[in-house]
This record gives C-alpha cells, sequence and structure tokens, in this order.
C-alpha cells in the first residue's frame, strides 16, 4: 500500500529564529520522505483560505497577522501514518502542553506562534497539498 501524506508550514516564527534546518532534520530523521518543499509566503487572502476553518474563532485575525509576517517553508511528508504520527512529532497546539522531544516543545512560543502546522487528516492533507504545490512540484 503506498505510505499517507500530510502538509506541513514550519510557520514565520520559527524561520525567523533559523530554526528551519533543525526542524527539518528532525522531520527526516523521525522517518518522513520530503515529497515536496519550498520557502514562501502567504498573502493575506491565502491565509484566511488555509485557516478558514477558523474564521468564526476569535484568534482568527490575528493568527492571518502572524502567519503572513514572514516567509513559511511548505512541505508535503511522506510515511505510512504520515498525519497521525506527524501530529505526535509536533505535540499539542499549547506548547505548554507539549511532550518532551516534540517540536513544539523545542520550538514554540506559545498557543499562537507555535512553530509547525501539521495536516489533520488525511483528507485535509491532500486539500492542504494541492493549495501549495503542483504536480509537478511532487517527487
Ligand atoms: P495547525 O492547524 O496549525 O497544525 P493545530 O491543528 O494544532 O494547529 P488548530 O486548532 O487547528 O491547532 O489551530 C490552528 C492554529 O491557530 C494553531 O496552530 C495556532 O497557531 C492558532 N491558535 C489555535 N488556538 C489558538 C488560541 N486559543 N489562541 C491563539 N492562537 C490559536
Ligand atoms: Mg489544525
Amino acid at each position: 500500500m503506498a505510505s499517507n501524506i500530510t502538509l506541513t508550514m514550519i510557520k514565520p516564527d520559527a524561520v525567523a529564529a533559523g530554526n528551519s534546518g533543525k526542524i527539518i532534520d528532525l522531520i527526516i530523521q523521525s522517518g518522513f520522505k520530503i515529497q515536496a518543499m519550498k520557502l514562501t509566503r502567504l498573502s493575506k487572502e491565502k491565509a484566511e483560505e488555509f485557516y478558514a476553518v477558523h474564521k468564526e474563532r476569535g484568534f482568527f485575525g490575528d493568527l492571518v497577522k502572524f502567519m503572513t509576517e514572514g516567509p513559511i517553508v511548505a512541505a508535503v511528508l511522506e510515511k505510512d501514518n504520515a498525519v497521525e504520527d506527524f501530529r505526535k512529532l509536533i505535540g499539542a497546539t499549547n506548547p505548554a502542553n507539549a511532550a518532551e522531544g516534540t517540536i513544539r516543545k523545542l520550538y514554540a512560543t506559545d498557543i499562537e506562534r507555535n512553530a509547525v502546522h501539521g495536516s489533520d487528516s488525511d483528507e485535509n492533507a491532500a486539500i492542504e497539498a494541492s493549495f501549495h504545490f503542483a504536480g509537478v512540484e511532487r517527487f
């Protein structure tokens, strides 16, 4: 059976802090294969589209502002059980609750500036991979 995929974004806080390389190394060492990767920056419209599910939440405006403040690293990652295993690797949304050794425990600042995104289902992983990458950009 083909491996599953998940979509990650190394968020503007972690890119600006110079933590992209360490996070990418941790991802590879944890058994994920990189299918696609790029440094890019979300426009306000694209950030609102990506996080549309949260548009009624009180933190939505701040989240869009944060996600557009600087470049991100977007990547498609492949592994058996990719979505669940990657959510385990990144840790809880709030780094205060994230397990030791997780990416958010290591590199997040707070519940908003939390270093990385990970897809929450196989269906959303496919949607989010297509959001960031054309077919010819995936290997
Ligand atoms: P992501 O979707 O980025 O992987 P997540 O699935 O762990 O994170 P979500 O509930 O989907 O968490 O929230 C999306 C993002 O919105 C969070 O990663 C965080 O940056 C921000 N966020 C979530 N909850 C809050 C909050 N209470 N206050 C401020 N920002 C928040
Ligand atoms: Mg989420």
